[in-house]
């Protein structure tokens, strides 16, 4: 049931299966966005609580302890309960996550009940983590082995925070490897929700630990620690580089980075507008435009430009916004006063370089982060609201003539995430998707499959989550050659 005065009972950090307060005492405001009023007060991690959660997880980690005397089938039997749990409080930690991101219920609803289904998967692979026997030269019996790579760091953006839990918490798990994870400081709720139900689900002590804190301190403290052994990150790209850099400069920890996009969405001129346009709109203004895959450079083809133009302003004009517990809202705050001041900052710089604003370009309302759907169209390719990522309710709409043109300008960035392209032409829709410099390309569609890969090119990130590709990232492999009497 939507609740918008639900009660948050986890607000402390959680080290070795118990809620602590912070080694500082000091705690940080979580608001919701929509009233710019505080929710509660949340125990703020720092350097001396990430040490105290990599000790819990280092231990749980030991050789024969109990997290790694468990069966296989027993982890997946773990996880399975945990998505149970989840799935038993989908409307509180549904009323939570809405509550701190300001998305509207029911898309969070939708949210918590995909979260579960990855913990589902994710346990179908704890007892599938297979080697393989190799046929090496000489008198010798060689195999390999996959093995959990140890205690892991994990640090979330709050676009997703439940989504994430899952698609990094989950992998790590059905791995074997202990946590310490850093939820963003907008939105620990989730998080520390999730945590309580681990210890509900019979986890071992100090296998999931959640620290809430800033990236600066709490986060770094984690990718320099030198007993983590990876980082799985999301987030900005400017902070993935900081990551790398702090584990390099630490104990080399293996780290993998899902970054932001810029991500091309193509319209050719044998489409039918009208089931196009839906998925244009959903895909640039869900989540108020917070989205990594968000497909916020829309190429449409030159003779049916100015018709998709009209089109999805009328279209885009219709969206619902309002706070996150009313009825039939579509959009949203923006989760924070920074990152509503960068949206609006964009679309300034969007008239300022020339581009024609169609429609909204403001504040909406008078209270909270709100930001009207925006579309601009004129946009050519050097505006910096073609090349940056805005991460808000911005469209931005660029013409194009031919396939080998829009090819070569959807690649011109340094991002490569995600990628769209409707066509009824079956040779241009392969041509796209097999040259487009992106980790997954739509065809005539706005979602991708489950089970895939996702990740992306170059500046868009490093490595592979989803299904068994998740999972990978957090094991080692190892090689064993043993010399037996005679070939066999
Ligand atoms: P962010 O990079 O500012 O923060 C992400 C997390 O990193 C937060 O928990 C933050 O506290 C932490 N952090 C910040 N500085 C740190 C530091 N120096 N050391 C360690 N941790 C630090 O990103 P954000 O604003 O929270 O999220 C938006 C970004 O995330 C966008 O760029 C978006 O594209 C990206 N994103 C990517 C994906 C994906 O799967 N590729 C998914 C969601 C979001």
């Amino acid at each position: 049931m939507a609740n918008p005065n639900q009660e948050v009972k986890y607000t402390k950090l959680f080290i070795n299966n118990e809620f602590v307060n912070s080694v500082s005492g000091k705690t940080f405001e979580t608001l919701n966005p929509s009233t710019e009023k505080k929710i509660a007060d949340i125990a703020e991690g720092d350097k001396a609580d990430v040490d105290l959660a990599v000790a819990a997880a280092k231990k749980a980690f030991e050789r024969k302890s109990e997290w790694r005397n468990l069966d296989s089938t027993a982890r997946a039997a773990l996880l399975n309960k945990l998505a149970d749990l989840i799935a038993r409080d989908i409307d509180i930690i549904s009323n939570l996550e809405a509550l701190d991101t300001g998305k509207p219920i029911d898309h969070a609803k939708m949210q918590v009940g995909w979260a579960v289904n990855v913990f589902r998967s994710v346990a179908s692979y704890a007892d599938k983590i297979f080697g393989r026997t190799v046929p090496s030269d000489g008198a010798l019996f060689s195999y390999t082995r996959k093995e959990p790579v140890g205690v892991v760091g994990l640090i979330t953006p709050w676009n997703y925070p439940i989504l994430l839990v899952a698609m990094k918490v989950g992998p790590a798990l059905a791995a074997g490897c202990t946590i310490i994870h850093k939820p963003a400081e907008q939105t620990p709720l989730t998080a520390l929700y999730v945590a309580a139900l681990s210890k509900e689900a019979g986890f071992p002590a100090g296998v999931l630990n959640v620290i809430p804190g800033y990236g600066p301190t709490a986060g770094a403290a984690i990718t320099s620690h030198a007993d983590v052994r990876k980082v799985g990150f999301t987030g900005s790209t400017e902070v993935g580089k900081l990551i790398m850099e702090a584990a390099a400069k630490s104990n080399l920890k293996k780290v993998s980075l899902e970054l932001g996009g810029k991500s091309p969405f193509v319209v050719f001129d044998d489409v039918n507008l009208d089931e196009v346009i839906p998925v244009a709109v959903e895909g640039v203004f869900t989540n108020a435009g917070q989205i990594c895959i968000a497909p916020s450079r829309t190429f449409v083809q030159e003779s049916i430009y100015d018709e998709f133009v009209k089109k999805v302003v009328a279209y885009a004009k219709n969206r619902k916004l309002g706070s996150q517990f009313t009825s039939g809202v579509q959009q949203g705050p923006q989760v924070d006063k920074d990152t509503f001041d960068k949206v609006l900052t964009y679309i300034e710089y969007g008239k300022q370089d020339g581009a024609k604003l169609e429609l909204g370009g403001k504040r909406w309302g008078t209270e909270g982060y709100f930001i009207e759907p925006t579309i601009f169209s004129n946009v050519t390719d050097n505006m910096r609201i073609a090349r940056d990522e805005i991460f808000g309710p911005v469209m931005s709409i660029l013409k194009f003539k031919t396939l080998e043109e829009v090819i070569d300008r959807a690649n011109n960035t340094e991002y490569g995430l995600s990628s769209t392209v409707f066509t009824k032409n079956i040779e241009q829709a392969f041509a796209f998707a097999n040259q487009v410099e992106a980790g997954n390309v739509k065809v005539n569609s706005g979602g991708m499959g489950n089970n895939l890969p996702f990740g992306g090119y170059k500046q868009s990130g490093i490595g592979r989550e989803g299904g068994d590709y998740g999972v990978e990232l957090y094991l080692e492999t190892k090689a064993v050659s043993i010399k037996m009497p005679y070939k066999m």
